[in-house]
């Protein structure tokens, strides 16, 4: 049984303090609570401030996005050592945002994957169908493409590190969940793929959360799951009380 992963993607969301007064609450609300790998998002601009108020606690931090080249002429971009040096062990890649309204193709997704195994961070590779493909009976090969362009060329011990979300596009913000068992059918056929790519070794420590309006009330039936190891978590991670009952999910 792998490790649950939750994380919480903050998206734009929160200056410093108010960023900091939500990791203040989170780190009481979560103190020796060890059902899963606890992760936060925040901006880039709040990271370096909540290395130090995460210090003493479980939470490690990821950053929501970077650019594959570890320094230069980037205007605007951050790169993956930048992360790790500012206190994230994490970084969410390829989010349906980033792909949607900032044109992230798959080689974008698999640039910044190499980036981040090459730096040491974990990545979180976000793969998801829209609700026309879903309709049209195409999510499992739309994920399948996804992941499959997101790994192409990658090798070696830095997969071990990776984490797969699954997060159908319509179910983002929306309130509309994916049922428990349709979202294991998605997580069981990503698994495969990943054995059959990677071969058993590399895939077997690779952990597939599921993102898509997860909250309090519904995180128990998604991980009551085989293939389902963690969540990501957008909105309902930024209410303490309520992240909090998702990483003490039953
Ligand atoms: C997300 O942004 O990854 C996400 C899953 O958002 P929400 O939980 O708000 O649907």
């Amino acid at each position: 049984m792998l490790t649950p992963l939750i994380a919480g993607n903050w998206k734009m969301n929160t200056g410093v303090h108010q960023g900091a007064e939500l990791v203040i609450k989170l780190r009481e609300l979560i103190k020796g609570v060890d059902t899963a790998d606890v992760v936060i998002a925040p901006p880039f601009t709040s990271i370096y401030h909540l290395s130090h108020l995460i210090a003493d606690s479980t939470i490690q931090l990821a950053g929501q996005n970077l650019h594959w080249e570890k320094s230069g002429a980037y205007t605007g971009e951050v790169s993956a050592e930048m992360l790790l040096d500012a206190g994230c062990r994490y970084v969410i890649i390829g989010h349906s945002e980033r792909r949607t309204y900032f044109h992230e193709t798959g080689d974008v997704v698999n640039k910044k994957l190499v980036a981040a195994i090459r730096a040491g961070l974990r990545p979180i590779v976000c793969v998801g169908e829209t609700l026309k493909e879903r309709e049209a009976k195409k999510t499992l090969s739309v994920v399948s493409t996804q992941l499959k362009g997101a790994l192409a060329g990658l090798s070696g011990g830095g997969l071990k590190d990776i984490t797969v979300a699954y997060e159908p596009i319509w179910a983002i913000g929306t309130g509309a969940v994916a049922a428990p068992q349709d979202a294991e059918e998605v997580h069981n056929a990503l698994r495969e793929l990943l054995y059959e790519t990677l071969g058993a070794e590399a895939a077997r420590p690779i952990r597939i959360i599921y993102g898509g309006s997860v909250k309090a009330d519904n995180i128990d039936s998604l991980m009551s799951q085989p293939n389902i190891d963690g969540a990501l978590v957008g909105g309902a991670s930024l209410k303490a009380e309520e992240f909090a009952r998702i990483v003490r999910f039953r």
